[in-house]
């Protein structure tokens, strides 16, 4: 099995200083790449900021004879971490959309500024990153997105709406990214990742942070932004060295007539058959694997 190399690439790890940014840093850099760290260095839950985080991966990727380059920018401000790749290395190829922060609240109890933080960071610093180099990607006919998203974002979690909502956006995000990438060979794909960070440090035993150690990841996020690699619009798990894909399930569903019979009290009737996914299933991968015509015309020949 050949190495995988990064040879001259250049990648943006966002939220680098630490956790998983880190050991994507690492990765990449033992791999050839030139690593733009970024990071602001704050708290968990988003509060603070300091330089050393980003600092500290960088001094430990240029002890071992790597390329690196530090950067502060909050991601709200992607255009300027864009703008450290492209002053320090000239290029961005590949971007890891990696920051994040968590403010766990009941809904009940989540306020604005909960909700606005946590969307900011994780989607709309991933937007921002993006957007910046997106011009740059097309033009070099070359480009590898990660967008991070969580478990919590594919099934919801009790506590995180905030994160749910935007770890879930980022799936749709990068699904997109993926159709309007591909004449420009420029793929996007999600992960959902578990790993033994300061996010994870306080909800699990220590044995089974032991086995989640965020270099188990790298491998996946390395070979999914290779130039090698031609998947897209992908969604995986991945933890502990397992990896799993994920894609979408539709029942076969029920086509009701489409007049005056169609009342809510005909959905109750039909609703364990609409909700059947021990009979004839669908995997549908975009939106045209919908049969909507079909149906149209299923429903039509009920009505006659
Ligand atoms: P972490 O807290 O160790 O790392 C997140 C980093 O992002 C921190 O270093 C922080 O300083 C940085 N950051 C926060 N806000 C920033 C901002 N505005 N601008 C720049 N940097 C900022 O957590 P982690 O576990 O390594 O998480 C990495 C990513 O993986 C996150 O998006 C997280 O939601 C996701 N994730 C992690 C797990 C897990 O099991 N650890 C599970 C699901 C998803």
């Amino acid at each position: 099995m050949s190495e995988l190399r990064f040879d001259g690439r250049v990648v943006i790890v966002s939220g680098a200083g630490g956790g998983l940014g880190k050991a994507y840093s690492l990765f990449f850099a033992s791999r050839g790449a030139n690593v733009v760290v970024n990071d602001l260095g704050s708290g968990l839950k988003g509060e603070g900021a300091s330089a050393s985080a980003a600092d500290l991966v960088v001094g430990e990727i240029k002890k071992t004879g790597g390329q690196a380059v530090a950067d502060y920018h909050n991601v709200l401000e992607g255009e300027k971490i864009v703008e450290t790749a492209m002053k320090t290395f000239g290029r961005v190829d590949i971007i890891v959309n990696n920051a994040g922060i968590l403010r766990d609240r009941a809904f009940k109890s989540m306020n604005d500024k909960d909700w606005d933080d946590v969307l900011n960071v994780h989607l709309h610093g991933s937007y921002k990153i993006t957007k910046a180099a997106w011009p740059i990607m097309r033009k070099q006919k070359f480009g590898r997105v990660i967008m991070t998203s969580s478990a919590a974002g594919i099934y919801g979690n009790f506590g995180q709406a905030n994160y749910a909502a935007a770890k879930q956006a980022l799936v749709g995000f990068s699904n997109s990214l993926a159709y309007e990438g591909y004449k420009y060979n420029i793929t996007s794909n999600a992960i959902a990742p578990l790993a033994a960070s300061r996010m994870t440090a306080t909800v699990m035993p220590q044995e089974i942070l032991d086995s989640l150690k965020p270099e188990l990841i790298a491998p996946l996020v390395a070979y999914l932004t290779h130039e090698e690699t031609k998947q897209s619009g992908g969604l995986y798990e991945i933890g502990a060295g397992t990896i799993t894909a994920h894609r979408w399930q539709g029942t076969e569903g029920v086509v009701f007539k489409a007049d005056a019979s169609f009342t809510p009290a005909a959905v109750k009737e039909r609703f364990d058959e609409i909700s059947n996914f021990d009979g004839k299933v669908d995997y549908p991968v975009s939106m045209k694997d919908n049969d909507w015509m079909g149906k149209l015309e299923q429903a039509k020949s009920l009505s006659t």
